[in-house]
């Protein structure tokens, strides 16, 4: 019979649904749900003492609430100190709920936490949190954990619920890893790690004892921090063994088409191409499914290594697909491979999202149907109607850059099981490559195609904005190509494409006699391949672009990039941009335009460009500079982020795990299964290679 729901049942919105945003799916996940940070409330501070600047607990009565309109609306309360009469304080709300004011009724007994600062009405506090007490409630004689929490779960109720899932069994917090793993790194035991990391004990350390909480420097936050990474390896490793059962076809190719390639190509292969070449040659015709992931800085030459790659496995009767991110990249893969294996026996085809109707059912039908050998597109290629049914290889370039979703898309279409091959010029220091990468083979391409001219790099200030545009026209008149990239603007895209637009007819007036083309990120698909086209043919002279150019554009013909407002992006970025010029053999000029005042951070961040050009020195500042949380868009790789451990100062415990990891799979592989379930029950938590 249906029931009418509760407004907090509606579906998405009840406990568990909360929980669940949260990752939290099973108990054991709650007791595995650990502090952010921690607030001490085991004392308490008359109203008349608090100061701006610093974190108070204090305790009053409510004298007014009411609901505001200055500017925003908001809710205030008003708390009187009734040990010390007419010391008030405000709290301020600028989100809340029926509930807080309701909780804040005239008369209420409120205990606040929070900053307090100076407000318009005397001193405040912004978003405290506060409960109702009886009068003369005993103090906690612990510090409060303060949890990550999702929209409509409370702190107090997030508490609860892991305070009860800390007393429901005792096999939550029993110990899964024998001494000889515990001994060597000298860990705490778990459930006395986990017990004290929620509720740690109070006392006269409280404040010494809270910042090492704080930073996870306590050895009960060194423990979750060795268990979550040995979860890493373990998972990598089995995942890395499971893989090693698993069979694939041998495409060992007989050459046919290789060996043309190789001649019509206008160059010989680099030392390095040669060698991760033989690398993947091998991996093809053993049998296990390959999983490599092809490393090599922008302009390294990965793309043809890729050609090679795929032309085995066509020779070996296989189909082949060939992803990138943006279609703008596939398109220029897909006309690239078309230019060098003009004539050859096999038919290629083409799909992306942007593809009228005809002829995107005419490519996908020559796909399902098995005709075509070689498919290249967007991630539009594992969409549900397209088939491969003879697929054989799969070929992901800048496969960072491919959402988790997409990721997920990939393996659903059984990928599993086909040779992958995955390229990324995102530098990877030796650290995250060992934690995150651990289920992969790698191979770098380590040296750059002869006949490269280094790009020299300048820092111009915004002031002298009008000799940059002059360097621009001559550069056009040397019959030469330019790109200009539009400042990055994080809060507004409108804005971005604003100023882009702007750029672009100023530019056009300025330059005279010379076309600019433009590129951003809301033009039409067959806008923007028309723009691109016009430059790659050098009917254009200057392209202005937002940042959808960082993305592997190859126009050998380009000897200037501008870059504008380069104060604004991250190394990794500039990075990939100035890799789009030098590729020629002419000299080529990186001018980064900057205006002042720029932050600390920025500042680091232009000296790192400006001095170095060896992309995997840069990642490694990057990661100095940022911390590995944000590095490289690690983030947003789907790649799993470790929650607890922090990359760059835990690498002995890394390497702890790893080699505990290796021990514990050889003499208790029991242990390292209640060691995973643990950590990840079921889930698969690891993406890994997608
Ligand atoms: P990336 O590794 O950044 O994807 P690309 O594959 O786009 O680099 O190659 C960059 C440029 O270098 C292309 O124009 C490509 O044709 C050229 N190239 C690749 N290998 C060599 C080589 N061995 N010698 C000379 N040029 C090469
Ligand atoms: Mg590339």
């Amino acid at each position: 019979m249906a029931r009418k729901k509760a407004a907090s049942e509606k579906p998405g919105n009840t406990l568990p649904d909360k929980l669940a945003r949260l990752g939290i799916a099973r108990e054991q996940d709650l007791v595995l749900h650990l502090p952010l940070r921690y607030e001490d409330h085991t004392h308490l501070c008359p109203i008349a003492v608090v100061k701006p600047g610093a974190a108070w607990q204090v305790e009053g009565v409510v004298v007014r609430t009411d609901v505001q309109y200055r500017g925003r609306r908001q809710l205030t309360s008003v708390l009187r100190d009734d040990a010390d009469r007419g010391a008030t304080l405000v709290l301020r709300f600028f989100h809340f709920y029926p509930n807080h004011q309701k909780s804040l009724a005239v008369g209420a007994r409120i205990r606040a936490f929070g900053e307090v600062r100076d407000g318009s009405a005397g001193l405040e506090m912004v978003h405290p949190s506060f409960h109702v007490v009886a009068e003369g409630t005993p103090l906690p004689d612990r510090l409060t954990p303060v949890y990550p929490t999702t929209a409509g779960l409370s702190q107090d109720a997030l508490r609860k619920v892991v305070s009860r899932a800390l007393e429901s069994d005792p096999a939550l917090l029993a110990e899964t890893l024998p001494p000889w793993t515990r001994d060597p790194a000298s860990l705490w035991d778990f459930g006395r790690a986990v017990r004290y990391l929620h509720q740690p004990p109070a006392d006269d350390a409280s404040a010494a004892i809270q910042a090492s909480l704080d930073e996870r420097r306590h050895p009960a936050w060194t423990r979750l921090k060795f268990d979550e990474l040995l979860a890493q390896q373990l998972s990598l490793k089995m995942h890395r063994r499971a893989r090693a059962k698993r069979r694939a076809p041998r495409l060992a190719g007989d050459g046919s088409l290789t060996r043309i390639l190789l001649e019509r190509l206008p160059f010989a292969l680099t030392r390095a191409q040669t060698r991760v070449l033989k690398e993947i040659r091998s991996d093809l015709t053993r049998g296990v499914p390959m999983q490599r992931l092809l490393q090599g800085d922008v302009g390294s030459g990965k793309t043809v290594v890729a050609a090679l790659a795929a032309l085995q496995a066509i020779e070996s009767g296989k189909q082949v697909a060939f992803m990138a991110p943006t279609e703008i990249l596939a398109e220029q893969h897909y006309r690239k491979l078309a230019e060098w294996l003009k004539d050859l026996p096999l038919q290629m085809a083409w799909l992306a999202g942007s593809l009228p109707a005809k002829e995107r059912r005419k490519a996908i039908e020559a796909m399902t149907g098995g005709e075509a050998q070689l498919a290249v597109g967007t991630h539009a290629l594992f969409q549900d109607e397209v088939e491969l049914p003879r697929l054989g290889l799969a070929i992901v370039d800048e496969q960072h850059r491919f959402g988790v979703a997409q990721r997920l898309a990939l393996r659903q279409k059984g990928i599993g099981d086909t040779h992958q091959l995955m390229m990324s010029a995102t530098p990877i220091p030796r650290t995250l490559a060992m934690s995150f990468y651990a289920d992969l083979d790698v191979s770098v391409i380590d040296e750059m195609p002869p006949g490269r001219t280094p790009v020299v790099t300048k820092l111009v200030s915004e002031r002298r904005r009008a000799e940059v545009v002059e360097l621009v026209r001559k550069s056009c008149l040397a019959g030469r190509q330019v790109y200009w990239v539009c400042p990055l603007i994080e809060e507004s895209e409108k804005l971005e494409l604003q100023t882009a637009v702007a750029l672009h007819a100023d530019l056009s007036a300025t330059l005279e006699g010379c076309e600019v083309a433009l590129l951003h990120g809301r033009m039409k698909p067959q806008d923007k391949s028309a723009a691109m086209q016009r430059f790659v043919g050098g009917e254009a002279k200057v392209l202005v672009a937002t940042t959808v150019i960082e993305v592997g554009v190859d126009v050998p013909n380009a000897s200037l990039m501008v870059i504008e407002h380069a104060e604004r992006f991250g190394l990794a970025q500039l990075h990939q941009l100035r890799g789009r010029v030098g590729r020629g053999s002419s000299e080529s000029v990186c001018v980064l335009l900057f205006e002042e005042p720029m932050s600390a951070t920025a500042k680091a961040r232009l000296k790192v460009i400006y001095e170095n050009t060896d992309g995997f020195e840069i990642a490694r500042q990057d990661l100095l500079i940022r911390g590995p949380g944000e590095f490289m868009g690690v983030r947003q790789s789907g790649v799993p982020l470790l929650r607890f451990a922090d990359l760059e100062r835990d690498v002995k415990l890394i390497e702890q795990a790893r080699s505990a990891a290796d021990e514990l799979l050889r003499r208790e592989p029991e242990a390292a299964r209640a060691h995973l379930e643990r950590w990840m029950g079921g889930k698969q938590a690891f993406l890994g290679s997608g």
